[in-house]
């Protein structure tokens, strides 16, 4: 089975690790995030691939979520010692080690596509990432600070600010110009089934389907698309994706983010248990949908969350 999964970072780089222990020979192609990628210290940093690299790869903090386990942060003291910024931005000297390889494949030439299968050799994710362009594509946040309307970095926004102000509007800057990364509309055109993890739907799923192309592929794909909500509750289980939903006019529930994926792009949507009221207002707008635990608490109760919607692409394709 070939199954395409379009990634942020922790909801989507977590829901991978139990689809894998769900499904240990699927052939799985992973679309990951690029609109977070930052230039910091001369090096490009690509936070959601590096999450999804380092998780299936065993190198992530767990705790954290993000970055190397076992991680010491000599070289940021250093740099801040010489009064070199930004501070707020946790890079350790482990992960430096990506950076610097990353940029220096850059410079000589290389793709990001290339980079990243580069990196993934020593990683071994056991998955396929590919980022959604090898283009520049950078998320920016429209936000009133000291009275003034500004524009700020994504991570800014998210790192710096910890999204305390709101967020006016989302904007992927770049994407309008972007073109999908080598493999990747080849990988959803041959996919058997397509995944939304619980990502965030504004900056990590609607990033990667604002390059041109990438919905459409998906929309014609004519085979089951099926997401698991990152909104439990009436909130998401970590971040600050409500703010971003409130940018882009969507409430933050469990069916209202459904509802802004729609039935055009999405045949099944799992809610988690304690949101089995927005069952009727899911199915209401023309997409299969069922409650089910969606807490990553383990890799069980994770590769069952996979299980519960690889069965429900399954029941959208009889339908
Ligand atoms: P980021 O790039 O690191 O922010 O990661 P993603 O975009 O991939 O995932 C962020 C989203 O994951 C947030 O909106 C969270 O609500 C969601 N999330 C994190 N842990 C869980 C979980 O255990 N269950 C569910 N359903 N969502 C989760
Ligand atoms: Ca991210």
């Amino acid at each position: 089975m070939r199954i395409v999964v379009l990634a942020g970072g922790i909801g989507g780089a977590r829901f991978l690790r139990g689809l894998k222990q769900a499904a240990p020979d699927a052939d799985i192609t992973v679309i990951g995030n690029t609109g977070d990628d930052i230039h910091l210290f001369g090096l490009k940093v690509c936070p959601d691939l590096d999450t999804v690299m380092y998780t299936l790869g065993g190198g992530i903090n767990e705790e954290q979520g993000w970055g190397r386990s076992d991680e010491t942060f000599h070289l940021k003291e250093e740099l801040a010692a010489y009064g070199v910024g930004p501070e707020w931005f946790g890079l350790g000297d482990r992960d430096f080690a990506t950076h610097i390889v990353r940029t220096q494949m850059i410079t000589a030439g290389f793709p990001l596509s290339a980079v990243t299968e580069a990196l993934c050799d020593r990683w071994k994710p056991g998955v396929r990432l590919l980022p959604m362009t090898d283009d520049r594509v950078e998320t920016h946040v429209a936000v009133e600070l000291d009275g003034e309307r500004k524009a700020v970095h994504f991570q800014e926004y998210w790192v710096r600010l910890r999204a305390s102000v709101p967020a006016e509007a989302v904007v992927p800057v770049g994407a309008e110009q972007s073109k999908p990364a080598p493999g990747v509309l080849e990988a959803i055109a041959e996919a058997d089934v397509i995944l939304f993890p619980p990502s965030n739907p504004v900056v990590s799923v609607g990033t990667i389907l604002a390059v041109p192309g990438i919905r459409e592929a998906i929309a014609d794909a004519g085979v089951p698309v099926v997401g698991l909500s990152p909104i439990v509750g009436d909130a998401p289980v970590r971040g600050m994706a409500d703010k971003v939903l409130a940018a882009v006019g969507v409430e933050s529930t469990a069916a209202a983010v459904a509802e802004h994926y729609g039935s055009g792009l999405l045949d099944g949507w799992l809610v988690d248990t304690v949101d089995a009221d927005a069952v009727t207002r899911v199915k209401a707008a023309g997409i299969l949908c069922r409650a089910v635990p969606l807490m990553m608490t383990g890799p069980d109760a994770t590769a069952q969350m996979a299980r519960e919607a690889l069965t429900l692409a399954e029941e959208a394709r009889e339908a």
